[in-house]
């Protein structure tokens, strides 16, 4: 079976065609500017290893699908003979609140229940039941399966999901802790498993998904009992441009005593703050790391305000689980940054945790990166959310 993934935003879609009988990617790419001037598609055949751009106009999110299906079945740049070939379509949404535990096969019960958590992701979910409905619309009939960036934490136990505000607030406005990054956090602790040989259901994990988002899971036996992120993904580690966890009264304190309004300091925290916000030089931690280097020392503060709550994280979960097995890193910085690894690991041998140094010196590819005297594995597991989208679509279709 080969599965259509799709990643819909507000004004954008990205896709990937995924043959799951080899769990190879057929060809993945991306639309821009839907519904504005300029619009694109940028579709890439991993098969013949080319580029194809089209530049024409789509209205909206149905014209891109149509796009993309065109060029999937293109003689010159496609990857299948047509249309019929692709037997799912597999969905990221964003928020699947407390309704949604594990992915699902989308029906209108569904679809309702997706716009029911829109108030809690109100950016994101209306753009991800677009483009479903997109799909509808133009492959009818074709299966489709929503994959939530929430669901693996739904198993979190009540102590480490609910926040110590009147009660009522979760009760009438299901204010608590959601986490996100979940398709990741799953891919990568099921991988990291086999990838030691032994049974999930044995393992105690914590996995370090570290990119322009940051979040941390402890995945106890195969199941999340707590993440980082919260209500929001603002909360937990310091971000590319997210201010991750700080005392709550500094917003109330800057809308009362500094002039700000709410909104001006909601951007503040999401766009201004994190590592950028430290540093004043960029969001990228290569640009941090060079300027660093140079001798830049709010990039170096930025560097080691991460990686101190990385490392605080990771002695919270080792707490939480009582005890570690594994510790895993991915996404960009997690996958290709052996001195972030390096810096974060540096004295949680006392939790059996260290890394050697000279295995640690890889990129982008699955290894073990522990001393031999270590008594947790430390891995280097780099992330699919796509194909984790794709094999639960196949999961859940029985195919
Ligand atoms: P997103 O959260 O947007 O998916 P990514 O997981 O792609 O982000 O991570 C982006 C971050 O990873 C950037 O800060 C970038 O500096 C870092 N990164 C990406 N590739 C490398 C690399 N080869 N070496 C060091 N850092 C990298």
């Amino acid at each position: 079976m080969k599965v259509l993934v799709i990643n819909a935003g507000s004004s954008s879609l990205k896709y990937q065609l995924i043959d799951m009988d080899t769990k190879t990617l057929l060809a993945k790419g991306l639309c821009e500017r839907i519904g504005i001037d300029g619009s694109k598609l940028t579709h890439k055949n991993i098969v013949k290893k080319t580029e194809t751009v089209f530049e024409k106009p789509m209205k909206d999110h149905s014209d891109a699908i149509a796009m993309v299906i065109d060029a999937l079945i293109s003689p010159d740049c496609g990857v299948i003979a047509s249309m019929d070939e692709i037997g799912a379509v597999g969905h990221r949404v964003v928020h699947g609140g407390e309704t949604f535990a594990d992915s699902c096969i989308i029906d209108d019960g569904v679809m309702d229940a997706i716009r029911a958590c829109v108030p809690l992701a109100p950016l994101h979910n209306p753009a991800n039941i677009i483009g479903i409905e997109a799909c509808a619309k133009i492959i009818p009939g074709v299966k489709q399966v929503a994959v939530f960036d929430t669901a693996f934490h739904q198993t979190m136990p009540k102590e480490a999901y609910m926040y110590a505000i009147p009660y009522e607030l979760y009760q009438k406005e299901k204010i608590r802790k959601y986490g996100f990054h979940g398709t990741s956090h799953k891919f990568v602790s099921q991988e990291a498993a086999k990838f030691i040989g032994r049974p999930i259901e044995d393992l105690k994990i914590i996995t370090c998904h570290l990119g322009n988002g940051s979040s941390v899971a402890a995945v106890k036996y195969g199941k999340c009992i707590d993440t980082s992120m919260g209500f929001t993904p603002l909360d937990g580690i310091i971000m590319g441009t997210r201010c991750g966890a700080m005392d709550p009264a500094v917003v109330t304190y800057l809308i009362e005593s500094c002039d700000m309004t709410a909104q001006e300091v909601d951007d503040m925290m999401n766009k201004k703050s994190g590592v950028l916000g430290v540093s004043g030089v960029s969001s990228d931690f290569r640009d941090i790391s060079k300027a660093a280097e140079e001798g830049n020392e709010r990039a170096a503060l930025a560097i080691d305000m991460f990686a101190y709550r990385v490392k605080k994280l990771i002695g919270s979960y080792v707490a939480a689980m009582g005890g570690v097995d594994v510790v895993v890193f991915t996404g960009g910085i997690g996958e290709n940054d052996a001195r972030y690894r390096l810096k974060i690991t540096e004295g949680l041998d006392c939790f059996g945790i260290k890394v050697d140094p000279e295995r640690n010196d890889v990129r982008g590819v699955e290894k073990d990166i522990s001393s031999d005297d270590a008594k947790a594995k430390t891995l280097v597991i780099p992330t699919n959310e796509e194909l984790m989208i794709a094999l639960d679509t196949q999961r859940l279709l029985g195919k």
